[in-house]
């Protein structure tokens, strides 16, 4: 089922649709001949389009991806972009700028914010919180890609180099892992992002996108490990309130 035309466009989908018309296909990865929902990604039993939230946001999301990102079926990227309406999306390439991209940086609406580790950046260019001019909103570009391939593209997009860095805090990072009970070391795309709607005061966004995260995550491991759709998790009752019309219930066993 899909709801996507009520919705903004995806621009990570619109990638995928515009890389596959020009012929690029995924790397076949196991259990890849499961069908899947074309709009969420999710094996369809476990489809995820009627809970997609819509929420308002003053902020925007830039995704710099790599090509293999796109077609990947776990990628969080998605999510942002399903999330924040004003979302944009480019495959990095080293030797090429698409000149979309330097005209959203250049769009006088937009203060952007280059989204790194600190520790990796000269101080100067450090900032820990989100602070527009008036009459600019905050636009997040975030690397989504592996933590090698992101310090690539730190290192090789010059055009990045005038930018801002938002780098979040170890203690506001700490206490983001506390609250959800993050056990990985590294942070996905989708919570760095939430981090950043929150810091710009974008908190219905932040709650709906880490929502949208956990239920996105039940989905996909269920229907990898074959198991009954289960709507009645926390995190589908925190997502809830964000969700236009009656999401399907669970099936009465
Ligand atoms: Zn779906």
């Amino acid at each position: 089922m899909s709801q996507a035309t009520i919705f903004s466009v995806n621009a990570v989908a619109r990638l995928r649709d515009q890389r596959e018309e020009e012929g690029i296909k995924p790397i076949q990865a196991r259990g890849w001949r499961a069908p899947r929902c074309r709009a969420c990604r999710v094996i369809e039993s476990h489809c995820l389009c009627a809970w997609r939230p819509q929420v308002e946001t003053r902020s925007g999301v830039c995704l710099i991806m790599t090509n293999k990102e796109v077609f990947k079926p776990s990628n969080t990227g998605w999510l942002i972009a399903d999330v924040v309406r004003d979302n944009h999306a480019f495959i990095w390439s080293r030797t090429e700028v698409d000149p979309q991209l330097l005209a959203l940086l250049a769009d006088p609406q937009w203060q952007p914010y280059l989204v790194f580790p600190g520790e990796y950046v000269e101080p100067a260019r450090v900032t820990n919180s989100v602070a527009t001019d008036i009459g600019k909103r905050p636009l997040f570009i975030l690397l989504d890609a592996t933590w090698t391939e992101a310090r690539k593209i730190f290192r090789k997009s010059p055009y990045f180099d005038r930018l801002p860095i938002l780098s979040l805090l170890p203690e506001k990072l700490s206490r983001y892992r506390l609250r959800r009970s993050t056990r990985s070391e590294h942070l996905c795309t989708a919570e760095v992002a939430a981090l950043c709607l929150d810091l710009a005061g974008d908190t219905d966004a932040a709650s709906a996108l880490d929502a949208y995260f956990d239920v996105f995550s039940q989905h996909y491991l269920d229907a990898k490990h074959q198991l009954d759709m289960n709507v009645s998790t926390p995190a589908h009752a925190e997502l809830l309130p964000f969700v236009q019309g009656t999401p399907p219930q669970s099936p009465i066993l």
